[in-house]
Order: C-alpha cells, then structure tokens, then sequence
C-alpha cells in the first residue's frame, strides 16, 4: 500500500468527514493533499514550450538591456552642456538601434540617436527631438531638462545571473517572449499529462453508428477530449465500456498501466455506485462523494493501480462542471503548477430572476455582457437540466449561486466565473 492510499483511508474515518454532503471547497481541499506533480521532463525549443510548465528554474546569462540605451528618438548630450537658457550644440552623427555612433562625444556636441540605440561614449542625456530646433548640422536646446532623462540603463530590465521564471512557471507568450530576449533557445520542461478516459453505460452508442431504442449517442467523450485538450494532455480515448464488471475492470486496468490519470464518466449515480463500488475497492482506494452542488452530484476520487483517478458523472452538463471544479485545478497541479489558484470570479447584475433551492452550491449557466450604459449584466441561458448541453454552448459564464442562497429576483448581484481562461 503507498502512503497515499493511506491517507485516503484516514480521510474516509476523519469526524468530520460526511461522504454524503460534500461541499465543493473542501472536496477541491481534500483532492489537492493527494497531488503530487509527476517528475519526467524534456527539452523543447522555446516555441513548442507554448502551454508547457518550466521545470527548470530561468536564470539570466546577460544584462538585459546590454547597454545604456535611448528610450526616445532625440539628440544624446552631455547633461553639463545643457544651460538655463536656450543653447545650441553641433550635431556630431547619428546612432541607429543596432548601429553605434563610433566616437565619443565632446564637449558641445550632440548626437542624434534614435530609440534602442546605444548611448554614445560621453553622453548622459536625451532630449527628446520634439524638444529642441534642428537646422543642418547645429541644434538648438532650451532649459529644463533632468540628467539621465531618457534613458534605459544596462540590466534594467534583467541583471545577469538574475533569476528570471521559477520551476512551476506556466509558458505564456510572455514567458517565451522573456526566455528569447535572454537569448535562450531551450527549455526543460514538465513532459505531458497523460490521461485516458471512457464513459461507461449501456445505452451509449459512439458516433457512426445507428441508434436502437433507448440508446444515445456518447457526448461525455468530446467535452472531455476538449476540455483535455485545451489544458494540453496527452489524451488516451478508450472509448464507451459496457456496465458490465469484467469489461469495466479490464479498462480500468489497461487505463491505469498507461495512464497518470483515469477520468470515467457515468456509472457513479446512487443505484450503479455499488457495483463500481466494488470493483474500484479491488482497484484501489475511492472516496465516492454527493457533492453539496448542482448539477454534479455524485463524484468519485482516488487512486487506482498508481493512477489517479476522477469518477464523473454521467449526465453530459454535470461532466463540464464537475471537471472545471474539480479535475481543472488537478491537472494543473500534477501538470507542475505552482500557481493553482480557482479562477478569480466577478459581481453582475442578474437581469433574470433565479430559481433556487438553499443547500447547494448551483453552477447555473449564464451569458454576461455589458449593458446601454457599461454596466456587466448576466441572464441564465434557458433551461438548466443537468442534461441540456445547449445551456454550456449558449453561456459565456457560470452563475455560482452558494450553499445559502435561495431564489435570486431580477436586478440582484451574482457572483459570475467567466469560461474564457477556464477552457
Ligand atoms: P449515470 O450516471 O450513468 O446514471 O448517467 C446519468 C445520465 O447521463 C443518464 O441519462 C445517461 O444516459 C447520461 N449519460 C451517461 N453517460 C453519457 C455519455 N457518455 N454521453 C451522454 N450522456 C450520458
Ligand atoms: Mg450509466
């Protein structure tokens, strides 16, 4: 047994651990005391570390600006030249970024310079050239300016040997833009989530096939290879297995031997729990949950055959919500995040009245836009039926309406989580 299918096991006897009312903050607590982010690495040019996670620490081999450099295009001058009266300087050359002007500047001279390039060997200021009068080689400079005045100093930005981005550090545009100015072309980092997944039930058919009655087509299968795919998994598709122990076990089997995680869907409601039940106790440990929301009830979590392991529900809205709560931030970790925070959630004024019950937490599906006057307005899209995948593709955000709240009235706040960022 390892040390966490010890602590799981200790977690399922805590006082004041109730399986039957799960409430969404502590269940997201108890998952993260069992993630730990895998270990193997790999080299990538920069460009294909897009979307990856450093796992190297970026230090600066350079000063980053190399050198003194014009933040505007002017003239460089000697600050001590400049008066309290107008004075006029001879225009010794100019310095383009990239192109330096060779000489040192002497006494009572400028040099014109443009933005990027090198200060010139005894200049110390920059005037900007709106502010001086040019006439052939000879400008003429008023009063008021600063030493130093536009001016970027050499290891502004970045100091050598500086460090830069942490192991953990998700790479962004940003972060590749950062790593290039360094002049690095290579990075380490995490390789990638591996993750397999099936749904489970009967009645499913995949697409291609014709359906008989009572049967439905498999939808979990493409919310989930989406959502994976967005969070940059590697993606095992096993397909739809049967409610049948024998198939149920093989898959879980051949899932766990190549996969870091196991995401199921279906299968986990009151009445089919305890033949899964059964099965996942030979498998390993799992913690079978009624999480304390709408929709997504039921959810299990644990560890099968070293694999983690993530029981979905099967109706198809449940599957988005219960991911993006709890399987989202998950992955994140075990991907080498250090920086998984929930996403950040915003107020909007409700313009459609709510239906409610107080005792869980409701994901309600909603659009936010901005109204006549700027103000973020949010509606509920249509009906919320945990089935009704159509309420996800018309929504733009969550309505999280928590554990206390009963019905909303038209013109109240809500509390909104947009999906941009979170898929
Ligand atoms: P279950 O949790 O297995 O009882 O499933 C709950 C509901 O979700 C049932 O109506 C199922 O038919 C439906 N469902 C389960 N799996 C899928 C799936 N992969 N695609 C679409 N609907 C599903
Ligand atoms: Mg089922």
């Amino acid at each position: 047994m390892t040390e966490t299918s010890k602590s799981l096991r200790a977690l399922s006897c805590a006082d004041d651990y109730d399986p039957d009312s799960m409430p969404v903050a502590k269940a997201r607590a108890y998952i993260r005391e069992f993630l730990s982010p895998i270990t193997g690495t790999e080299r990538v040019a920069i460009r294909a570390g897009l979307g990856r996670v450093l796992a190297e620490d970026i230090v600066s081999p350079l000063d980053v600006p190399a050198h003194d450099n014009s933040a505007m295009d002017g003239y460089a001058v000697r600050f001590a030249d400049l008066g309290d009266r107008e004075i006029t300087l001879k225009v010794a050359g100019t310095a383009f970024a990239g192109k330096t002007f060779a000489g040192e500047l002497g006494l009572g001279e400028a040099v014109r310079i443009m933005t990027g390039a090198k200060i010139p060997e005894g200049a110390d200021t920059v005037v900007m050239q709106e502010h001086v009068k040019a006439e052939g080689d000879r400008v003429t400079i008023g009063p008021g300016h600063r030493k130093g005045q536009n001016l970027r100093r050499a290891g502004e930005d970045l100091k050598a040997g500086q460090a830069v981005l942490a192991k953990g550090h998700a790479l962004r545009p940003a972060e590749l833009g950062l790593i290039a100015s360094l002049g690095i072309g290579e990075v380490t980092v995490y390789r990638k989530l591996r993750v397999a997944f099936f749904s489970t039930g009967d009645e499913l058919k995949s697409i291609g096939t014709a359906l008989a009655e009572g049967e439905i087509y498999d939808s979990n299968r493409y919310t989930i290879y989406g959502m994976l795919h967005r969070l940059g998994c590697e993606i095992i598709d096993m397909g739809v297995v049967r409610d049948d122990p024998a198939l149920l076990e093989k898959a879980f089997r051949e899932a766990a031997s190549m996969a870091d995680v196991v995401i199921t869907s279906g299968g986990v409601s009151v009445g089919e729990a305890d033949f899964i039940k059964d099965l996942l106790e030979k498998l390993g440990e799992v913690l079978f949950w009624k999480i304390a929301m709408k929709p997504g009830r039921p959810l299990a979590y644990g560890r099968i055959l070293g694999a983690h392991f993530f029981g979905l529900p099967g109706n198809p809205v449940s599957v988005m919500v219960t991911f993006y709560q709890f399987v989202r931030d998950a992955l994140l970790v075990l991907q080498g995040r250090t920086d998984v925070t929930p996403l950040p959630t915003l107020r909007a004024v409700c313009t459609t009245p709510l239906k409610k019950a107080p005792g869980r937490t409701e994901f309600q599906r909603g659009f936010i836009s901005q109204d006549a006057s700027g103000k973020w307005v949010v509606r509920a899209t249509g009906e919320q039926g945990s089935g009704i995948l159509r309420s996800m593709s018309e929504a733009n955000c969550f309505i999280i309406l928590p554990d206390s709240q009963g019905n909303v009235a038209a013109g109240a706040e809500v509390e909104v989580q947009l999906m941009e960022g979170l898929i």
